[in-house]
């Protein structure tokens, strides 16, 4: 932790977490708590709660949990110091580093990025200058990178040679070294990593260089295309290409273009389409996606879904339930790019990604492509072709309505095709469970862990550990009695199973009647256990007395004087539950 803790508690204190999970969803008072649409899972009626008082959240649906830096970090997609900057940031508190750690480790970043920065102008400047560059600028301009397009995009050149950069830019080998741009040789010399290529600088979200792409010229040596590869500042899977420019455009429209690679992005915006991205290097993943759906809703595959294979068709429905996006697919003329259209056909490029359609329409029209539906022989062929990738889908109403087009196309009765659908074999997608509910506490146990976190000192001193039964309710109950608040107790415990029912109770309704009536019912159980394994042991007196005690407890009308006789009895013989299961304490 590079922050000082006294101030991410500062920062916890001063953040009204009402207020700020407001700024993402609507929040309804119901009770003490406040309810909304969980931001975390796809829903329609409300299950994200918020306790305002002790600044926390739980999901009923998805299990989603935690305080306003959790929140932060969950929704904004930033790591634990970048949610509490961003906090601070809101909160007008200055934060104070400590020079330990990760604290290092977060102006190490700032290090590394300012590396890369210095590399990408040594190699821009390499580029726009140096005769030896000439070739390069020649490829550039040939396919429409004129001048301005080189200094928008900031494209360099690394020279042929092997050790320029290294020599020149006036940064350390370890940091260079650090950010896969220098390596030592076999012969232990230190060497650039990049040479005789047109660089593409590769920028996060925020706008700060994480890493280059490199392009060899036709008739050059080695792959195409060679990408840094990971480093402590760059991760494939989750930075796009061209992001940092997009976001805009990509929010205004509510729509990202993906395309495969840097040239493509650049030939999308040279025809007003400013909304492009590409992965670098790697097909699209899980985390590219949530990182779009933070600006825009539908996103247009723009590069030969063909070949992104049936593999991805799975993915792509997975994530369109997962984060309600919508994937389409602009149908491009076969064989071409989008950098090679922006160049040639502008008014092409800029129909498929107006035209484009559902990723599912695109696989049904493949497969129906080209097929003979003349003959009843040539129908059941098409048929076959196009029922499996309509069984793809994960939801029945959309396989139905292409089922039925399918039927229109061959001139044949949809209850025939909807027979040969075997849906068996498509993957059901649903919202993970991301955590199964741990707790196997009963009723009572959940009512005296809910008065304890709500209403404190209406029920503290009627309440014992020998009460509950549950391992997780038991472990719940030492941290709330031995904490001051329901968000100490957390963090004074690390079973995640024990903070996933704490986090739940925190947001959980209790009335305002007396308590007493609860109190009495959960001993009455735990005497009940206790009656149980005393039975077991013959100790007849026992048993009478707790007989006695039994019989005394009757609610609605109780008297707590017989439930704390009771419960000083309990104390004294109870173990929580007959097998010994929670013995577990001391
Ligand atoms: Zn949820």
């Amino acid at each position: 932790m590079g922050i000082l803790d006294e101030d991410i508690q500062r920062v916890r204190e001063a953040t009204d977490m009402v207020a700020l999970v407001t700024e993402h969803l609507q929040l309804k008072r119901v009770g003490r708590r406040w309810t909304g649409l969980c931001p975390f899972h796809t829903e329609k009626s409300p299950s994200f709660s918020v306790n305002g008082e002790e600044g926390l959240y739980y999901c009923f649906g998805c299990g989603a949990k935690g305080d306003a830096i959790t929140f932060v970090r969950e929704i904004e997609h930033l790591d634990f110091a970048g949610a509490v900057e961003r906090l601070a940031g809101r909160a007008g508190i200055t934060l104070r580093y400590t020079t330990q750690g990760e604290g290092e480790g977060r102006s190490r970043k700032k290090t590394l990025v300012d590396a890369m920065e210095a590399a990408v102008v040594w190699y821009h400047e390499r580029l726009l200058s140096s005769p030896d560059a000439a070739e390069a600028r020649k490829y550039l301009r040939g396919r429409g990178l004129d001048g301005e397009i080189v200094r928008q995009y900031r494209i360099g050149w690394a020279p042929d040679d092997w050790d320029l950069l290294v020599r020149n830019v006036g940064i350390g080998f370890d940091r260079l070294e650090a950010v896969n741009l220098a390596m030592l040789n076999k012969r232990n010399r230190r060497q650039d990593v990049f040479r005789n290529r047109i660089l593409f600088p590769i920028f996060d979200s925020q706008g700060d260089p994480v890493a280059f792409g490199g392009r060899v010229l036709p008739g050059g040596e080695g792959p195409k295309y060679r990408n840094s590869s990971e480093t402590p500042i760059y991760a494939k899977s989750k930075v796009l290409y061209g992001l940092n420019w997009a976001k805009g455009a990509i929010v205004e429209n509510d729509e990202a273009i993906v395309c495969e690679g840097y040239t493509d992005v650049i030939g999308m915006a040279r025809v007003g389409l400013g909304r492009a991205v590409a992965p670098c290097g790697t097909s699209l993943t899980e985390e590219h996606v949530r990182l779009l759906t933070r600006f825009g809703k539908r996103i247009v595959l723009a590069f030969d879904a063909d070949a992104a294979g049936d593999n991805a068709a799975a993915r792509f429905y997975e994530w369109e339930g997962k984060y309600e996006v919508d994937v389409r697919v602009a149908a491009l003329p076969p064989g071409q790019d989008p950098g090679d259209l922006a160049q040639n056909d502008p008014d092409a490029l800029r129909r498929s990604v107006e035209e484009s359609v559902p990723f599912l329409r695109f696989r049904f029209d493949r497969a129906l492509a080209g097929q003979d539906v003349s003959s009843p022989e040539g129908k059941a062929r098409a048929a076959d072709r196009v029922l499996p990738v309509i069984a793809e889908h994960p939801d029945e109403i959309v396989r139905d309505q292409y089922v039925m087009d399918l039927a229109d196309r061959l001139h044949l009765d949809p209850d025939r095709l909807r027979g040969r659908l075997k849906v068996g074999a498509r993957r059901e997608v649903e919202v993970v469970e991301r955590v199964a509910e741990p707790s196997q506490a009963s009723m009572r146990e959940m009512t005296a862990l809910r008065l304890l976190a709500h209403r404190r000192t209406d029920v503290e001193t009627h309440l014992d550990l020998s009460l509950f039964a549950d391992p997780v309710a038991r472990s719940a109950y030492r941290a709330l009695a031995g904490a001051g608040s329901v968000h100490e107790a957390i963090e004074m415990i690390d079973d995640p199973s024990t903070v996933h029912l704490l986090h739940r109770l925190s947001v959980e309704e209790v009335g305002d009647e007396p308590t007493a009536v609860d109190v009495a019912l959960l001993v009455k159980e735990a005497l009940g256990r206790l009656r149980q394994s005393v039975a077991r042991e013959g100790d007849i007196s026992l048993a009478h007395e707790i007989n006695g005690l039994l019989d005394r407890i009757q609610p609605p009308d109780v008297d707590m004087t017989v439930v704390d006789k009771a419960l000083e009895l309990l104390r004294a013989h109870g173990r929580g539950s007959p097998d010994g299961v929670g013995a577990d304490d001391d």
